[in-house]
């Protein structure tokens, strides 16, 4: 395996720590202004994120490439109004697509098949996240100027 794709996943690992770290983060933001749902879905993006990390670490010990952890690098922004995470959100889940394309574009240029195979779960993954995240945004929006309609939804993000 080239040297550029074992730095690269073992940079996965460290970039999903921080998805988990921003996720908390929103969750943290939400929970603070008692919006209950969101703060809970947020929490378990969060339980996702690094179930996303352990999978990377698997692959790292199960192929011996050893590495060391590095600082996890804070994401979370000061958010000003209850659709702001909903917008970074989506914006970070595109980023982590794109990290993840170019790990798999890599493993097809060195025709690294059990890794492109180990890939594919991320590759359908993100495009799940990426609607998620877009729904989330879109549900918002519909209820955006409604307080009745964002405690509902608010209500319903509980049940994740
Ligand atoms: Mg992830």
């Amino acid at each position: 395996m080239q040297e550029n794709i074992k730095k690269l996943l073992i940079q996965q690992v460290n970039k999903e720590l921080a998805s988990a770290y921003l996720y908390l983060d929103m969750s943290k933001f939400y929970k603070t202004k008692s919006i209950e749902g969101f703060a809970h879905w947020f929490k378990k993006q969060a339980s996702e994120e690094l179930e996303h990390a352990e999978k990377f670490m698997d692959y790292l010990a199960d192929n011996d490439i050893e590495y060391k952890f590095e600082p996890i690098e804070v994401l979370a922004k000061d958010y000003k109004n209850l659709k702001d995470p909903l917008l970074h959100q989506l914006e970070h889940e595109k980023y982590v697509t794109s990290l993840i394309n170019e790990i798999y574009r890599l493993a097809l240029e060195e025709n690294n098949y059990p890794l492109v195979r180990f890939l594919n779960w991320f590759i359908d993954e993100q495009v799940e996240e990426e609607k998620t995240a877009k729904e989330l945004l879109e549900k918002f929006e519909y209820v955006e100027n409604c307080k009745m309609g964002l405690l509902k939804l608010d209500e319903q993000l509980k049940a994740r």
